[in-house]
């Protein structure tokens, strides 16, 4: 009965039920989490989007919201038979000017780049899932990725939201909403309401660049990233390894350009040249410098490779963990030693905010056979988080006390705001 009533709202080709069409949407992209669902609800309009939220709990019937599907930690995925519903097809992207621009859920974080490209500007946020990602989803997990130096996660790009609650009431804005939901949004895993369209910043790309691969050895790495980070012109610092640069290179077919303990991908942008700040800050330390977009490019490509060149050596198990910068260097053995029947690989954003506290987001991956109770604890150890940018979801529900201290205020607003606990019911929250 309830499907069918489904299907009068969105039609019958987009209420999947039929076992090939539901696959993709039971499974990550990373093979890791595989669940099981009776229908995939596609909804078109954001009334559609209401009126299958009203009927899913009218019937008390759980459901996980699902964007691009390029999560981390098994939060859009219906490990516990949900329905799933995708905001995929909400995609609509009305530019307001060259400061805002709205975007429906569905819309994918390459497809706002674009429509910001188009005024000029710039979107804030940028990560190597950026043809699939969608802006809900990236709302959802607070997506930090590569510009977070300068601009701060997806919930600093947020001006206003218009969400679909459990029940199925639709709020156009959440500017004037009494329980600050707005400013719970990011971050909040698709447990409190459905993102239905974001209003966010865009603004100005300065003009002139300059990229540099600087090799820096381990009793460096602290000091050089900290000059790095407090550079005025700064858009992103990444860090990772001789053996990650070594293992990109391959995935690409190219030689590494550089090689040390660890490897600063550094990017600055300012109105004037902003390479002598940048040499500055790395001294005479070895480095590749690119000023140019496309010599840039090339550079970069050893860091967004690396994803996809670990995922060759089979599934890896990603840790998205946030660390002092003081713990850097002992990252790798500590995991290592954690884990001593994996490879391991870790790179990352040697900062997490745009305050630039001094905390890297790394992503750990281990190849092999490991004990991921182990390798959290292993973290814990070096004073760092289990949870970073990519999310807690169900795969550190179990850790989510230690990772957030916002979850008893979050867990409040869930109980006013969906009071059946019928959204994203297996998603952040420790189980009860
Ligand atoms: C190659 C690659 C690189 C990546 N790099 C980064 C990175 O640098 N930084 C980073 O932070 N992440 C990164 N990620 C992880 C991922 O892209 C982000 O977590 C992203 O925010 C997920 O967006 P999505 O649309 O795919 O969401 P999904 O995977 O579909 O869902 C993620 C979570 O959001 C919820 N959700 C989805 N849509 C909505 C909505 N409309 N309303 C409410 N809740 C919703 C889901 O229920 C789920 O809990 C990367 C992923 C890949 C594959």
């Amino acid at each position: 009965m309830l499907i069918s009533d489904l299907v009068d709202v969105v039609g019958f080709d987009h209420c999947l039920t039929d076992p090939g069409l539901r696959t993709g949407y039971e499974v990550d992209w990373t093979g890791r989490y595989r669940g099981h669902t009776v229908a995939v609800l596609r909804p078109g309009s954001i009334e559609e989007l209401a009126a299958v939220m009203k009927l899913c709990h009218d019937a008390g019937e759980p459901v996980v919201v699902q964007g691009g599907n390029t999560g981390m930690v098994g939060g859009g995925v219906p490990l516990h038979g949900e329905l799933v519903v995708s905001v995929a097809r909400l995609g609509n992207l009305r530019v307001i000017s060259n400061l805002s621009l709205q975007a429906g859920a569905g819309a994918t974080l390459a497809a706002v780049q674009q429509a910001a490209a188009s005024v000029g500007a710039r979107f804030g946020v940028d990560t190597a899932a950026r043809e699939s990602a969608t802006i809900g989803g990236m709302i959802a997990t607070n997506a930090g990725g590569m510009n977070v130096v300068r601009y701060g996660p997806m919930g600093d790009q947020l001006i206003d939201a218009g969400v679909v609650l459990a029940d199925g009431r639709y709020v156009p804005s959440l500017l004037i909403s009494d329980d600050d939901l707005l400013g719970h949004l990011a971050g909040s895993e698709g447990t409190l309401a459905v993102v239905a369209h974001a209003t966010l910043a865009i603004g100005p790309t300065p003009p002139d660049l300059a990229i540099a691969m600087v090799e820096v050895p381990a009793s460096e790495i602290e000091a050089v990233v900290g000059r790095v980070g407090s550079l005025e012109s700064v858009f992103a610092v990444e860090l990772f390894g001789a053996r990650e640069v070594e293992l990109a290179a391959m995935g690409i077919g190219r030689s590494a350009p550089a090689r040390a303990d660890w490897l600063v991908l550094a990017e600055c942008r300012s109105d004037g040249d902003p390479l002598p700040e940048l040499q500055a800050a790395v001294g005479d330390l070895p480095a590749v410098v690119a000023t140019g977009q496309r010599e840039g490019g090339e550079l970069w490509l050893f860091r967004e490779a690396l994803t996809e060149s670990v995922a060759r050596l089979g599934v890896p198990h990603k840790y998205d963990v946030r660390i002092p910068h003081g713990a850097l260097n002992d990252l790798r053995a500590t995991v290592e030693t954690a884990a001593p029947d994996a490879d391991i690989f870790l790179w990352g954003h040697a900062f997490s905010d745009r305050q630039r506290t001094p905390l890297a987001n790394v992503h750990v991956n281990a190849v092999g056979v490991v004990d991921d109770e182990a390798v959290f604890d292993a973290i814990e150890t070096l004073n760092g988080s289990v949870a970073a940018e990519h999310g807690i979801g169900t795969a550190k529900r179990h850790r989510a006390a230690a990772a957030r201290s916002d979850l008893a205020e979050l867990r409040m607003l869930k109980d006013r705001l969906d009071p059946k606990g019928l959204l994203n019911p297996n998603v952040l929250f420790p189980p009860q």
